[in-house]
C-alpha cells in the first residue's frame, strides 16, 4: 500500500470536515452548508463510504479527503499529505523522523531569536539608531509589530550567546544561517548591528531573515543563506500577511524591497509582495499562481537607473519566458491558451520614488497606478525603443530584433496580431514583413492527420485504476495532452491524481519539450512514487505505436469524464429524492438544471467514446 492509499485509509473524512463545519446525518450522508461558499440551505454532502465530499451549489466541485484540505487552508498536494499523516499517525519515508525534529528545533529556534531581536529593537539602548530609521520611515508601532522587525547588537558573539543560553547548539545556529563559521572552526554572529526582517514562508513560520545596515556598512541588505528551511528563490516576503488580500483583488503586486511591501501594507494596500532582490523565479510565481494568475512588476524607470530597469526587464522576461509560452496546437486540437494564461503587467513608478515613499507621499497615485497596470509588452515596446531613432534603417531593425521574439511569446493570437501590427506601424515597414519573423520558429504542428491514417492496434494496458491509466499516457506522451484539455481537476475523484494530473498539464504547457527528469524535478516531492510508478508503466508499453496512444489517451479522458458525470448523477439522484420530502430548497432548480446538463454531457461522452471504439474494432 502507498502511504497515500495508508493516510487515506487511516483518515475519516467526516472527522475531518467536521472540524471545520457542522455536519449533519442524513442517511448515510452527511450535510452542511459549503464551507468553500455562502449558503443558507446545506448543499455540501459528505460520502464517509467513498471518502469523498461534493458541493451541489455555488463551488459544483468535488474530491477526496486531500482535496478538500487543499482548498480549506490553501495547500499544495504534499502539504496536505503532510498534515493528514501526522494526523493519521503514518510515517512518511521521505524525511526521516529525526529530520523532522531537527527541522521543528530550528524552526523554534528562528521564531525565539526574531522575538528576542524584535524586543531589543524596543527596549535596548544600542537600538537608538533603528529605532529612529524607521521613525523616518514613518513606520507606526503597530506595523513594527505586525513585521516583527527587530535589531541584532553590533556584537560577535550576542545572538550566539543568546541562544546557547536557551539551550541550542552552535550546530543549530550554523544549520539556519545565523552565524559564520571560520576556516579555523570557530564561528561569529552573521548579523551585527543591523535592523533585522524576519521572513517567514506563507504558513508564518520565520525561515530566515534579511538585516539592514544602519551605517555605511557593504552590503547594505544582507539575508540568511540557504538553508534548509530557508530558500530565497521559493520565497516571497510579506506572502504570509498578503495571500488573503491577493486573491481578493486578483492581482499581484511584486516589489523589490522589505521596506516597499511594509510600507504598501501600512498604507493598507495588502496585495504587496516583494522578490528578496533576486529575479522573479518560476518557483516564487508558482507560490503566486494558487491567489492569482495576474502579477504586476514594480519596476523604477529612473534613467539613472538604466541597470535596475534591465534587471527589471530581466526579471519580467524570466517570468514571460516561462509563463506565456504559446502551446503548440495542431489543426482542430484544443490547447491551454486560456487556462494557464498569466497576465504581466508592469507598474512604471515616478522617477525616483520608492514604492513605499510613493505610498506615504501620495496614495491616491498608488491606486491609480495599480488599478491600471500596463502590460508588459507595451512597456517593452516604450522603454526597448526609447534609445533609438526610429528614422533610421539600423535602428528599424534594432526595434524588430528586440521585440520580435517579445512579440512570439504572447501567448493569444489575437495580441499577436495587434502587437505585430503595432510594430509594423512603429517601423513604418509593411506588416507582412514583421508578421514573417514573428511566425518564424513556430513550433511545428503535431502529426494528428498522420494518425488518422494508420491502422489502429489493440491497446492492451495493465493498469487497473482508469486515473492511473490515463496520466500513465499523458506520461508517456506529454505532447498528446491537448486532445484531452478537456479534462478537469474535478475529473480525477483522487486527490493524489489529481495533483499529478495538474503538474504535468502545466509543465507540459510550459515547455516545448517535455524532459523526464526536470518534470519529476520540480514535481513536488510526495508525488515521486506515483511518478515512478506510473514511468515503470511507461517502460512495459513500447509495442505501442503512437497513433493508438492518441487515441487510448482519448478513450481515457472520456472514460474519467463518463465515470465521474455518471457519479455525480447518481449522487444527485438521491439528493433530489430525498428532498422530495421536505419543502424544495431555493437551490432545487439549480440541481435539476444541473442533472439535465450533465445527462447531455454523458450522451456526448457516450458519442465520442463510440465513435473511437468504432474506428477500432473495424480495424480488426
Ligand atoms: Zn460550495
Amino acid at each position: 500500500m502507498s502511504v497515500v492509499d495508508d493516510v487515506k485509509s487511516k483518515i475519516d473524512i467526516v472527522d475531518v470536515v467536521s472540524q471545520y463545519v457542522p455536519l449533519k446525518k442524513a442517511g448515510r450522508l452527511f450535510k452542511a452548508n459549503c464551507p468553500f461558499h455562502d449558503e443558507k440551505t446545506p448543499s455540501f454532502v459528505v460520502y464517509p463510504d467513498q471518502g469523498t465530499w461534493h458541493c451541489f451549489g455555488a463551488c459544483n466541485t468535488g474530491g477526496d479527503v486531500f482535496s478538500f484540505v487543499m482548498k480549506k487552508e490553501n495547500l499544495d498536494f504534499g502539504e496536505a499529505l503532510r498534515r493528514l499523516a501526522q494526523r493519521a499517525g503514518v510515517e512518511l519515508m521521505r524525511e526521516t523522523p529525526g529530520e523532522d525534529a531537527e527541522r521543528k528545533r530550528q524552526r523554534e529556534l528562528l521564531a525565539t531569536v526574531a522575538a528576542h531581536y524584535h524586543s531589543l529593537l524596543k527596549q535596548h539602548p544600542a537600538a537608538q539608531l533603528a529605532r529612529e530609521y524607521l521613525a523616518r520611515r514613518f513606520l507606526k508601532p503597530e506595523t513594527i509589530e505586525t513585521f516583527e522587525l527587530g535589531f541584532a547588537l553590533d556584537d560577535w558573539h550576542a545572538t550566539e550567546n543568546f541562544l546557547t543560553s536557551k539551550g541550542f547548539t552552535a550546530r543549530d545556529l550554523e544549520a539556519v544561517g545565523l552565524v559564520v563559521t571560520r576556516d579555523d572552526g570557530k564561528h561569529y554572529d552573521r548579523f551585527r548591528g543591523r535592523l533585522m526582517f524576519p521572513i517567514r514562508n506563507r504558513h508564518s513560520e520565520v525561515i530566515g531573515f534579511g538585516a539592514r545596515t544602519l551605517g555605511h556598512d557593504e552590503p547594505k541588505y544582507l539575508n540568511s543563506p540557504q538553508t534548509p528551511l530557508f530558500d530565497k528563490s521559493a520565497t516571497l516576503y510579506g506572502l504570509d500577511l498578503a495571500q488573503d488580500a491577493i486573491r481578493a483583488q486578483n492581482l499581484a503586486v511584486i516589489v523589490e524591497g522589505y521596506m516597499d511591501v511594509i510600507g504598501a501594507h501600512q498604507g493598507g494596500f495588502k496585495n504587496v509582495v516583494a522578490s528578496l532582490g533576486t529575479a522573479l523565479t518560476p518557483r516564487q510565481l508558482e507560490l503566486l499562481k494558487r491567489l492569482t494568475k495576474r502579477y504586476a512588476l514594480a519596476l523604477d524607470p529612473d534613467a539613472a537607473g538604466a541597470a535596475a530597469t534591465q534587471r527589471g526587464l530581466q526579471v519580467a522576461r524570466e517570468a514571460l519566458d516561462r509563463k506565456a509560452v504559446p502551446v503548440p496546437m495542431g489543426a482542430g486540437l484544443i490547447g491551454f491558451e486560456s487556462r494557464l494564461e498569466a497576465e504581466l503587467l508592469v507598474i512604471a513608478l515616478p522617477e525616483g520614488q520608492d514604492p513605499d515613499e510613493l505610498i506615504h507621499a501620495d496614495p491616491q497615485k498608488w491606486i491609480d497606478l495599480t488599478t491600471h497596470p500596463e502590460p508588459l509588452v507595451d512597456f517593452y515596446f516604450r522603454v526597448l525603443t526609447q534609445d533609438l531613432d526610429l528614422k533610421q534603417a539600423r535602428d528599424k531593425s534594432v526595434a524588430a530584433q528586440r521585440l520580435v521574439p517579445i512579440i512570439r511569446e504572447v501567448g493569444d493570437a489575437v495580441q499577436r496580431a495587434h502587437y505585430t501590427q503595432q510594430l509594423a506601424r512603429l517601423v513604418q515597414v509593411a506588416e507582412q514583413t514583421i508578421a514573417q519573423q514573428v511566425a518564424e520558429k513556430q513550433p511545428a504542428p503535431h502529426l494528428s492527420a498522420r494518425a488518422a491514417e494508420l491502422p489502429p492496434k489493440p491497446t492492451p494496458w495493465p493498469v487497473s485504476k482508469r486515473e492511473e491509466h490515463l496520466l500513465t499516457l499523458a506520461l508517456h506522451m506529454p505532447e498528446h495532452l491537448p486532445r484531452v484539455a478537456f479534462l478537469e481537476a474535478e475529473d480525477f475523484a483522487d486527490g493524489e491524481t489529481r495533483a499529478f494530473f495538474l503538474a504535468l498539464r502545466d509543465f507540459a504547457a510550459l515547455f516545448d519539450f517535455f524532459d523526464h527528469a526536470m518534470f519529476r524535478s520540480v514535481l513536488d516531492e510526495s508525488l515521486h512514487p506515483l511518478y515512478d510508478r506510473l514511468h515503470a508503466n511507461e517502460t512495459i508499453a513500447p509495442a505501442v505505436a503512437e497513433p493508438d496512444l492518441a487515441r487510448e489517451i482519448e478513450l481515457a479522458a472520456y472514460r474519467l469524464r463518463a465515470e465521474r458525470d455518471k457519479t455525480e448523477l447518481g449522487r444527485l439522484e438521491v439528493l433530489l429524492r430525498d428532498q422530495a420530502a421536505e419543502p424544495p430548497p431555493d437551490d432545487a432548480h439549480a440541481l435539476h438544471a444541473r442533472v439535465a446538463f450533465l445527462l447531455k454531457r454523458v450522451a456526448e461522452t457516450q458519442k465520442a467514446l463510440s465513435a473511437r471504439t468504432m474506428l477500432k474494432s473495424h480495424a480488426f
